[in-house]
């Protein structure tokens, strides 16, 4: 039983959740905007140099046929193998992190959500797998590659599902973040360094994830069973594995940082989770982080 999370069965009802790559296309992509429009992608894991990862040649594209085998797929997911199968636990979870979300605020728009094998197309410009998870604000997507997983878990990270579902709950917290302005502004006050922009986005998103946790096994018809301290523990399992400082080793220098330290990481996740209020995930109003 440890292993599940989502209860309930049958198809997962959205139209959100798209295969991509190759010819699959991704979510609607909005170009044009002018000068607030912010080209630069969100990940989990590194602090992300356009120049570098999202060169205009761009990495090999994964092929149209990966996308409509991912495609078919996310078409026979129910939530019964939401339990079992990395690719319909990404789409239950947009699921239940959108109602979460919708639920606390009405004006909450659902992003897109990808999910590609290697390297794909983004309003941001190309990524490819290496990237890890991210989120694209240029277009309102998020995307995923789901071998990003087996990394993780060699990374130090947990393969248990609620770990897996934090990965998705934190990008989709980049989307919150990209409709509150939290995330232009972040952009705005730097990318590297213990107070910078990217680590207060980055530790906000982290807790933003915790307060979908608290929300998400709210009430007899959530979608997520009763969550217990022990999945729990491998979501803190998780936030620790993708620290900067334990990605960077000993001697690693907060100057560098883009993400926050584990210890950071599993503060700011556990503030969501405890509290439930997206209010107490304030990255920005202290230096305290
Ligand atoms: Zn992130």
């Amino acid at each position: 039983m440890g292993r599940v999370t989502f209860q309930g069965s049958g198809s997962i009802d959205t139209g959100s959740v798209s295969g991509g790559g190759g010819g699959g296309g991704g979510g609607r992509i909005a170009l044009g905007g002018g000068a607030g429009l912010i080209l630069t992608i969100v990940a989990l894991l590194f602090g992300v140099n356009p120049g570098e990862i999202l060169g205009t040649e761009g990495p090999q594209q994964g092929t149209s046929s990966d996308a409509a085998q991912i495609q078919q797929q996310l078409d026979s997911c129910t939530y019964e193998m939401a339990n079992e199968n990395t690719i319909c636990r990404i789409k239950a979870t947009t699921v239940s992190v959108d109602t979460v979300w919708s639920d606390l605020w009405p004006d909450y728009q659902p992003p897109q959500t990808v999910i590609f094998a290697d390297a794909v197309r983004t309003g941001c410009g190309a990524a490819s797998s290496a990237t890890g998870p991210f989120y694209c604000p240029a277009d309102s997507t998020a995307y995923f590659d789901p071998s990003f997983f087996t990394q993780l878990r060699r990374m130090g990270g947990s393969d248990g599902p609620l770990a897996q579902e934090y990965v998705v709950a934190h990008e989709y917290g980049h989307h919150v973040q990209n409709l509150t302005g939290a995330l232009a502004k972040g952009q705005r006050m730097g990318s590297q360094g213990p107070r910078s922009g990217s680590v207060r986005v980055e530790l906000q998103a982290d807790c933003l994830a915790g307060v979908w946790a608290h929300h998400a096994d709210d009430g007899p018809d959530a979608l997520l069973a009763p969550i217990s301290d022990e999945q729990i523990a491998t979501v803190i399992q998780t936030a620790k594995a993708i620290g900067d400082d334990t990605i960077q080793g000993p001697g690693s220098n907060p100057e560098g940082w883009t993400h926050g330290s584990a210890a950071q990481r599993t503060r700011w996740f556990t503030v969501g989770y405890q509290s439930g209020d997206p209010d107490r995930c304030d990255t920005f109003a202290t230096d305290d982080l």
